[in-house]
């Protein structure tokens, strides 16, 4: 193998895909395009692997200014960090892992194939050859199963435990679209305990969201659960209805005049400090769900917090809950975690009282807060009213500022 060979293999691969066209090709040519390229892949991860070796090796990533020999590696392949550095661990393992470097040498192994095999045969060299095996006739996530399994019977399983629990953590952190991400490091009994909560939860919320007619994926509705479980704990509604306050406060600073509008006018402000904006109807809902305090500002400066209507008097909310057993919406039967909801915003000077307010479930409530669906009070009963048509462009466009 030399510099000139591979420049000419790169040329001729650039030649043939400048005017590679797969839409005229049939599904099975396609087919066998698709496993030739997955060849090539293999064998550049292979030549990648063991040129990286050498980069680490020869000194040569300090030479051209980078911090470390992952650094390096990381600009060059266009990778994360965390990716070269286990990269380079793999590489610098092939040397003893004989069966390994033959496989991924020959095109049979991917980069994570590669990785998965040398961090498991290192624990065991007698495990190599079945994993290298294996590799070719199984999912990579049954080979990564069988790595783990492998390598947790190589250590000490005291001792890798100790040094999950050790390295447990919650991060959350604002992304570039406004969103907050979290990500967590959790024991495997404490990560599963928490996953089966999660999972049944999600299930229960899957069911009543059918029940609603909305159409949710199910990663998103266990991230509904997550929090659901979360902060349900924080703010508990006692079987007797009694409040003892929340135990959890959201800080939102919004300008008076588009609280009471509902909407964002340019220059005025709704976010939560320190994570960022909100629509104005994600804080007229957070006001009516108790957990809020509202920092109602005029331009920059704060000049009344409003709690008016924030916690719900004990009695109130017993008679409440007395009144709605069941989401209030007619037809629907939900009678688990239930959120309370003020029927007239309290964006709109609506009142903590009992008329003014009703149990829903968390996607009539959702429908209502976002998508413009309606609660009235007819006589003694409640209607539910979906948008005017008027509203649909705007239903169909998702909630707006
Ligand atoms: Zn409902």
């Amino acid at each position: 193998m030399n510099l000139n060979l591979l420049e000419r293999v790169a040329d001729q691969l650039r030649t043939g895909l400048a005017d590679f066209e797969p839409e005229r090709m049939t599904g099975a040519d396609a087919a066998r395009m698709l496993a030739g390229f997955a060849e090539i892949e293999k064998l550049a991860a292979g030549g990648k692997l063991l040129s990286a070796r050498r980069v680490e090796s020869s000194n040569v990533w300090r030479r051209q200014g980078h911090r470390s020999a992952a650094a390096h590696v990381a600009e060059a392949t266009g990778s994360g960090l965390g990716p070269a550095i286990n990269a380079l661990k793999a590489a610098r393992c092939l040397g003893s892992l004989p069966a390994t470097d033959d496989a991924m040498r020959n095109g049979r192994l991917s980069e994570t194939q590669v990785k998965e095999i040398a961090g498991a045969a290192m624990v065991q060299p007698d495990a190599e050859q079945e994993l290298v095996d294996a590799a070719g006739k199984q999912p990579l996530n049954v080979l990564k199963l069988r790595c783990r399994r492998v390598r947790a019977s190589g250590t000490d399983q005291r001792q890798a435990y100790e040094k999950i629990r050790r390295g447990r953590y919650l991060h959350h952190w604002t992304d570039d679209d406004g969103a907050v991400r979290f990500d967590a490091k959790l024991t495997p009994d404490e990560g599963a305990r928490l996953e089966a909560a999660v999972k049944a939860e999600t299930r229960r919320l899957a069911a009543e969201a059918r029940r609603a007619g909305c159409e949710e994926p199910a990663r998103a509705l266990a991230a509904d659960a997550l929090v659901g479980l979360a902060c349900r704990n924080a703010t508990p509604e006692r079987p007797d209805g009694s409040s003892s306050g929340p135990a959890t406060m959201v800080h939102v600073r919004v300008d008076h005049e588009a609280l009471m509008r509902g909407h964002l006018e340019p220059g005025e402000i709704c976010e939560i400090p320190g994570i960022g904006p909100i629509p104005v109807d994600v804080a007229r809902r957070l006001a009516a769900d108790s957990i809020l305090s509202v920092l109602v500002t005029d331009g920059v400066d704060v000049t009344s917090v409003a709690h008016a209507g924030r916690t719900i008097p004990a009695a109130v909310r017993t008679a409440l809950i007395e009144r709605d057993p069941i989401c209030v919406v007619p037809g629907c039967d939900v009678r688990e975690a239930l959120e309370i909801d003020h029927v007239l915003p309290f964006g709109n000077d609506g009142p903590t009282s009992l008329a003014n307010l009703a149990r829903l479930c968390h996607w009539h409530h959702y429908l209502k807060t976002h998508q413009r669906y309606r609660l009235a009070r007819v006589g003694d009963q409640w209607e539910w009213q979906p948008p005017p048509a008027a509203d649909h462009d705007r239903v169909a466009a998702g909630p707006s500022g």
